[in-house]
Formats: structure tokens, sequence, C-alpha cells
């Protein structure tokens, strides 16, 4: 640094030394009940899960006095922060505590990658290739990669139950309820004891646009867009798809499941359905109708609430703050089409409800009609 003058340093240092001591300073102020805490989550390391009441008895035995002022579930939401353990307070999960998160992330690492090992060790090539192909497991395949010999990955059969519906919150996989009442009996019987869930990660399927215009021949909206700015959407769009599967029943019973698009059916008798799709920078919604009748706009913006709440939940659960605005292309598009150059925020369109010139082809005299955007 030969611009600094020794008097600079000797500031920079004071400074360090200023910041060292606030550090140790509020290491002090760390309460010794969240300390011990932290030891016996660590301590537990081993067990991989315990449940909540493990915690809150550990308090009732070490603080009797004091038990009453801790909130367990501040402590909790502390250490999952700081990533020393996975804890979300949701009703379904919060009596689960994962301690051994590295365990955790070994147990999906192990169902993902290392194709081979399924060929050696899984047997079955069908339930092999739709797995390899399509991103779908079944309850086999799943028990059977687990469990072959791997003294990690044994642990993860008995904590099944409670590692899965992780993996669901974090939108990593979700199970496929193929119940539907379009359904035969005959269809019913075959699939009904076999639970299988999505990988959506694992999908390598690339989809046949003729056949997506026949199923999207009828009535559809505009491709409403959601443009990410500072992150690529895909591991969004995961989480989405997973999320949209415990809301809504698949199209054609999951074979409309594609790497870069899934079809959905809104309502519960079947005329409604939307399309969620992903490029470069966004992820595409739109919402269509396969006979030749309207779309019904209450339904259809209901819709779009819940996409939305659900993309404003995926993004803020995310470490970092992730930007995103909705918007529309100015020319016709299909989805998972690039759009960038096309593209128009909503809210710089919300007022224009007719026609208007297209701000992004003054030149080439390109007109937009609002009321079909929106
Ligand atoms: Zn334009």
């Amino acid at each position: 640094m030969p611009w600094a003058k020794n008097k600079d340093i000797e500031k920079i240092r004071k400074a360090i030394v200023d910041t060292v001591e606030e550090l140790s300073h509020w290491g002090e102020r760390i309460p010794k009940v969240w300390n011990d805490c932290e030891k016996f989550l660590k301590e537990n390391q081993k067990k991989q899960i315990i449940s909540r009441n493990d915690v809150t008895m550990f308090f009732r035995n070490n603080y009797p006095e004091t038990e009453k002022d801790i909130n367990v579930d501040d402590i909790l939401k502390f250490y999952h922060e700081v990533g020393l353990i996975l804890h979300f307070p949701n009703e379904s999960l919060k009596d689960v505590i994962i301690v051994d998160v590295q365990w955790f992330v070994h147990a999906f690492k192990h169902i993902i990658t290392d194709p081979k090992h399924f060929d050696k060790h899984c047997g079955n090539k069908n339930e092999f290739k739709s797995f390899n192909d399509f991103g779908i497991l079944s309850d086999t395949l799943l028990q059977k990669i687990w469990t072959y010999n791997n003294k990690t990955t044994k642990s993860c059969i008995q904590h099944k139950s409670k590692i899965i519906p992780y993996m669901n919150k974090l939108g990593l996989i979700a199970q496929i309820d193929y119940e539907s009442a379009n359904q035969t009996d005959a269809e019913k019987s075959e699939i009904v004891d076999e639970v299988k869930y999505y990988i959506p990660s694992m999908n390598k399927m690339n989809f046949d646009l003729s056949s997506i215009s026949k199923i999207m021949s009828g009535q559809r909206t505009s491709i409403l867009h959601f443009k990410f700015t500072d992150f690529i959407p895909h591991f969004f769009f995961y989480r989405l798809i997973v999320a949209c599967i415990g809301k809504w029943k698949l199209l054609d019973k999951g074979k409309r499941l594609f790497k870069d698009i899934a079809f959905y059916i809104t309502d519960g008798q079947g005329y409604h359905n939307i399309a969620i799709a992903i490029n470069e920078s966004c992820i595409q919604v739109q919402m269509f109708r396969r006979d030749n009748r309207e779309l019904e706009i209450e339904h259809t913006l209901s819709c779009r609430e819940m996409i939305e709440e659900m993309i404003g939940r995926i993004t803020s659960t995310f470490h970092k703050s992730v930007k995103y605005v909705t918007g529309f292309s100015c020319k016709d598009i299909n989805l998972t089409e690039e759009s960038e150059e096309n593209f128009l925020e909503e809210r710089d369109i919300i007022n224009l409800v007719h026609e208007f010139a297209c701000p992004n082809h003054v030149d080439k005299n390109h007109q937009v009609d609002g009321a079909k955007l929106l």
C-alpha cells in the first residue's frame, strides 16, 4: 500500500482491534442457555434426527427454574439460520429436528448421483430408466438406493418418513398422488400399492412442440413471466414444480412432466389447466382449457394469486434476497422460448388496456393490445 501513510495503517489496526473487541463482548452476551443448547445439538449429531421434545426436555432437566422463559423455537430458528440444524416450524415438520445436516445432504446426493450404481445394484431396468430419464422414482428403487452397502444411507431408511417431508419442503422431491376421478378401477389397482416420487432435477425429457400445441389448442391466457434479475431461475422452478404437486393434480397422470415444463389440472372437474415452464431468465405460467369454452376469470385469477404466493414464499426462504418482476412478451412466443428482447414489465403497461405502440420496438411500429396481455 504505497499510498497509505503510517497514520492510516494505525487507524486500520485500531479499527480491527475495536471490531474484535466488540465481537468478544457480543460473545459474552450470548446467554449460557444458548451455548448449552448448541452443545446439546452437536452431541446428538450422531443420532441424525431428534425431536423438538428432546430439546424441551433438555431445558426442563437443566434449567428447571427458567424453563418457562426459554423460547425453544427462537433458539431452533437461530441454529437453523446459521446452518447447524434443519428445522422448519410448520405444523407438520416442527417436531423433527435434523441435527446432522451433512448426513441429510448426503441422503439426497446419493439418490441423484452415481447412476452406474443403479444398474449394478438395483436390478430392474424399467425402474432405473423411469428414474434416470423422467425423474420418477419408485419407492422400491429408493429403498434399494439407500440400502445397498452404505453405512450412511442405511440410516436414511430408518428415518425415511421424517426426511422425505423435509426434502419436499426444500423442493427436492415430491410424492406423486395418482388418484384421479377419471381413472378406471384397473388403472387404480395397477398403481395403488406403489408410492412414487418425482425429482424434477433428474428429468431429462424434452417436450415435443406439436403435441404441446395439440393439448393447448383451446382458450388460453397470455404467458405470464416471472423474470429473475440476479439468479438463474432453475432452482426456484424445481421448488415451484414440487410445491404445485402438493396443490394440484398432474395432467394426464404425470405423463406431461418434462425437463422444462410441467402441466397440472387446477380445478376439480379437469376443465382448467396450467403450464409452468422455464427459460434462461424466466419462469413462465400459462392457463388453458382443452375444450372450446372460455376460461373462468375468477378461477384463473385465483390460480395466478396462488402461483405468486408460492413464488414469493419459495424465493423468500432462500438465503439471499431474490428479485424478480412480472411481465409479458410483446410478441407471440411458445412456452420455454427466450423472450428477453420482447419483455414488457407488467407495471409499465398495467394501465394500457388498448392497443399501444410497443416500447421495445419503436422503430418497427409494432402495436401491442394491452387488453389481450393482462
Ligand atoms: Zn414489441
